[in-house]
């Protein structure tokens, strides 16, 4: 294979809002850079957001009130520099979102109109109807075309390049004909790839997140941190998933068993349907558990929006009413629509620093590497992100990340200059994998690892329920090694990226277990049965996770940043 090397002053794997956001940082200062991306920007998963980017807006609100609910919300396992200076950042942020030309809902005084979300003291979600992802993606993507950005969209970036301390590009092959690969050689590198939800049978997530960044880090030996804890969010849509998002329970929603009894009250007697997404999820999942579960399996609850004028929801949940007409045959406007816990967010991810450097280790940086967003681990959201803070991170830190590259750049980083060789590991990985002809189904292996991803390490997990998943991820890694792609073409070779995808999703579903089982306490989003409480004598601490050559991971713990905000017992 005949492989390129271009070179470029920074590479970004990833065109969603944290990638356009540094890109767009970078072009501006004049920084030759290059985005890649398997989907076309617009395609990215920020486009899919729906209900609101927090900034504390409210004539009653503080920066300092969005900390400390960002902080309780994470039970205690956020690094509370990194929320201050986000949380400190957000109204600037929504500013100069709606400069570049975000049209955000307006209030009847003209001003940007904030909604509840769960888990937060005041309204404070600024929002574009229930299309707020759309609008900024569009936006950034405008604002970063117009600065000229680089693109290689349908680019699938497969491999780092890595040596000695030091990041100095990625390896990426073209989708639309896979006969031509290249070397993105730069002298700083920043993945921006997003969530890995579709490691699990009911998800939120589009079918692109399959978290590829996560494993092609771990498989330099770099760490992956606090992979255990994935978010369960309260409402998808019955039997797919599908979100229906928080917004429904911002505007007034409220939850029934099918006794019709308004469960929330024995859970979060306060908050009720706004507590935080882990607490409404749980209890969803147990009232389901008991056998009050509505819909055909009766593994659903129902959420009621009849009550509200319907006015609001056509004006403010348009798209909401919609996917549930379209996918489950209910109207909002007339009756409950069945809805159910789905895996949506990733809290974990790739551990950076509060400038979005790569670490190496809970002391030491990577040179010349950066991430941000959702594959992203700065540790603002801890053991849960509550809801509209995950926007608000991909911005702010996307455009943070640009300006400290910029700021790498001039102070004269230096490029380590990459050979051919550099694309060899990727190269076997893609050539065994196109031309394997075993006896395996990646669609049946794929299903496999969701079922089991869903049912053992999903909102209950238990020792004997993780060690049953950690068995099975293993036999699959096994099986992977016998696979068969049916489709030995180069063009738009869908197969042989679904394959490539799968075992990415094998090994960072094993970090997600390891660390499961590793954590024997409850906090935010994962929840151990048989460790119900939460332990911070023990683990006040964030989970480091490397990978050796025969996928063994071992764990290491790095202390959380601590401020201002003790640790409390969390009541909703
Ligand atoms: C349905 C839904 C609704 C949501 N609603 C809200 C909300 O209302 N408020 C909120 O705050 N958050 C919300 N979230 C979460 C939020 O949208 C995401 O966390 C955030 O948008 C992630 O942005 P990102 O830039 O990190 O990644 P993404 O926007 O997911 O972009 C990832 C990019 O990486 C690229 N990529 C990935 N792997 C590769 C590879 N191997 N090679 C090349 N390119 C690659 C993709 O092409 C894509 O461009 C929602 C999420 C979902 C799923």
């Amino acid at each position: 294979m005949d492989i390129k090397i271009y070179k470029y002053d920074a590479v970004i794997v990833g065109a969603g809002l944290a990638g356009l956001a540094a890109a767009k940082e970078l072009t501006e200062a004049g920084k030759k850079t290059a985005v890649i991306t398997k989907l076309h920007p617009l395609r990215s998963h920020s486009g899919a957001a729906q209900g609101g980017i927090n900034a504390a807006l409210g004539k009653d609100d503080s920066t300092e009130l969005h900390e400390f609910d960002t902080v309780k919300g994470s039970d205690y396992l956020a690094d509370q520099d990194a929320v201050e200076l986000m949380c400190s950042k957000a109204p600037e942020t929504i500013r100069w979102a709606e400069r570049m030309g975000a049209v955000f809902s307006r209030n009847e005084e003209g001003d940007i109109a904030i909604r509840p979300f769960g888990g937060q003291s005041k309204p404070r979600a600024c929002y574009a109807k229930d299309r707020t992802g759309l609008t900024l993606l569009q936006t950034i993507y405008e604002q970063a075309f117009r600065a000229g950005i680089e693109v290689f969209d349908e680019w699938y970036a497969g491999d780092l390049l890595y040596k000695d301390g030091k990041a100095y590009g990625v390896v990426a092959y073209n989708i639309r004909d896979s006969k031509e690969m290249a070397i993105f050689n730069a002298k700083v590198t920043m993945f921006a790839t997003g969530g890995h939800a579709r490691a699990y049978r009911f998800n939120s997530n589009a079918h692109a997140n399959t978290g590829d960044a996560l494993s092609i880090v771990a498989r330099h030996g770099l760490p992956l941190e606090d992979m255990e804890f994935v978010q369960f969010h309260p409402s998808g849509l019955g039997g797919s998933g599908i979100l229906i998002s928080e917004a429904a329970r911002g505007e007034g929603g409220r939850l029934y068993n099918s006794e019709g009894e308004r469960f929330m009250s024995k859970y979060a007697p306060n908050a009720m349907e706004l507590a935080s997404r882990d607490v409404v999820s749980r209890a969803i999942m147990e009232e389901v558990r008991q056998g009050k579960g509505v819909g055909k399996d009766k593994q659903s609850v129902n959420i009621d929006l009849t009550h509200l004028d319907p006015e609001i929801i056509l004006t403010r949940l348009p798209e909401l009413r919609e996917l549930a007409i379209a996918f489950q045959g209910q109207d909002m406007l007339k009756e409950p629509i069945h809805i159910s816990a789905t895996a949506h967010y990733s809290m974990g991810g790739i551990p950076v620093n509060i400038n979005c450097q790569v670490r190496k280790n809970p002391n030491e940086l990577v040179e010349g590497f950066y991430a941000a967003g959702e594959c992203s681990c700065v540790s603002v959201h801890g053991a849960n992100r509550l809801g509209a803070n995950s926007l608000l991170e991909a911005l702010f830190f996307g455009r943070h990340a640009g300006e400290n590259m910029i700021k790498a750049l001039d102070s004269g980083i230096e490029l380590k200059e990459a050979t051919e060789d550099d694309a060899k590991r990727f190269i076997e990985e893609f050539n065994r994998i196109k031309t394997s002809n075993g006896k395996e189904r990646v669609a049946k292996l794929r299903e496999e690892l969701q079922n089991g991803m869903t049912a053992d390490a999903g909102v209950f997990r238990s020792k004997e329920s993780l060690e049953r998943q950690l068995k099975l991820i293993d036999e699959l890694l096994e099986r992977y090694r016998d696979i068969r792609i049916d489709d030995k073409s180069d063009t738009f070779n869908t197969d042989l990226q679904e394959a490539l995808e799968l075992g990415h999703m094998l090994e960072f579903s094993k970090f997600i277990v390891v660390g499961a089982l590793a954590r024997e306490e409850s906090r935010g989003g994962h929840y151990r049965e048989d460790f119900p409480k939460r332990d911070d004598e023990r683990f006040l601490k964030h989970t480091y996770a490397y990978m050796d050559k025969d996928y063994n991971i071992s764990i290491e713990w790095g202390d959380v940043v601590l401020g201002k905000f003790e640790p409390m017992e969390r009541k909703y």
